[in-house]
């Protein structure tokens, strides 16, 4: 179930250089909290999926691709294979409407259902903006209530995009999630940390070095797992 096509991906990492800069999570931590947000999907069909081991990395768990594919068998991932526990997620790309900045908000794969319907009831939803408010003390279950505010404006994903300067739309998986080969997963379960490399958060901003088009931009989305 882990998303596993890589080209865009390697890109991501070989443009590393210099015009990097970090995606924050959107958190809305306490209850009542309250956020405004664009989700950025212009249908359900663009909702991804991911399987990741949450792991200690030095001082925080850091979620980390699963390697299993459906039919593939267990060997495939290391920590499977040691029997790490794996969940599914779903990395929702949200526009903070309160400080402007793109942001990933890490939800369980429970959230599809209501993400999706959001979708149908909204046909291109990244026009709309969204009031959302937790409910659930922190630290525990929470749930989401979505109440638009006003019209439609006709705002696109691109222009969301152009506006954060992203040449096109950052993936969850090698920004968030970390994307480990079968080698440092085996060496991560021997030693409790992976082998010792730069692991920042790249992602490729306007005036780097692949001229991506916006064609291309867009085929690169949707290919992640569905639940
Ligand atoms: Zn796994």
């Amino acid at each position: 179930m882990a998303r596993l096509t890589g080209d865009n991906i390697e890109q991501f990492r070989a443009s590393s250089g210099g015009s990097s800069h970090k995606i924050n999570y959107f958190n809305l931590k306490k209850d009542k909290d309250i956020g405004k947000i664009r989700l950025l999907y212009n249908s359900a069909e663009d909702i991804d999926g991911y399987v990741v081991h949450r792991v200690p990395v030095g001082d925080y768990e850091l979620p980390v691709n699963c390697l299993y594919e459906q039919g593939g068998s267990i060997e495939d991932c290391p920590f499977c294979k040691a029997g790490i526990k794996k969940q599914a997620r779903v990395y929702i790309p949200v526009l903070d409407e309160n400080d402007g900045e793109f942001k990933f908000w890490d939800r369980p794969n429970s959230f599809y259902s209501q993400l999706s319907s959001l979708c149908g009831r909204f046909p291109n939803i990244v026009s709309q903006v969204f009031e959302v408010e937790r409910h659930g003390e922190a630290g525990k279950k929470s749930d989401y209530s979505f109440y638009p505010i006003g019209q439609p404006d006709g705002t696109t994903v691109d222009d969301i995009l152009d506006d954060c300067e992203l040449d096109e739309m950052p993936c969850a998986l090698g920004t968030k999630i970390m994307d480990k080969t079968a080698d440092d997963m085996e060496y991560y379960v021997k030693h409790n940390e992976f082998p010792s490399k730069d692991d920042s958060e790249p992602v490729r901003r306007r005036g780097s070095e692949d001229d991506t088009s916006r064609s291309e931009r867009s085929s690169r989305r949707g290919r992640g797992d569905r639940f």
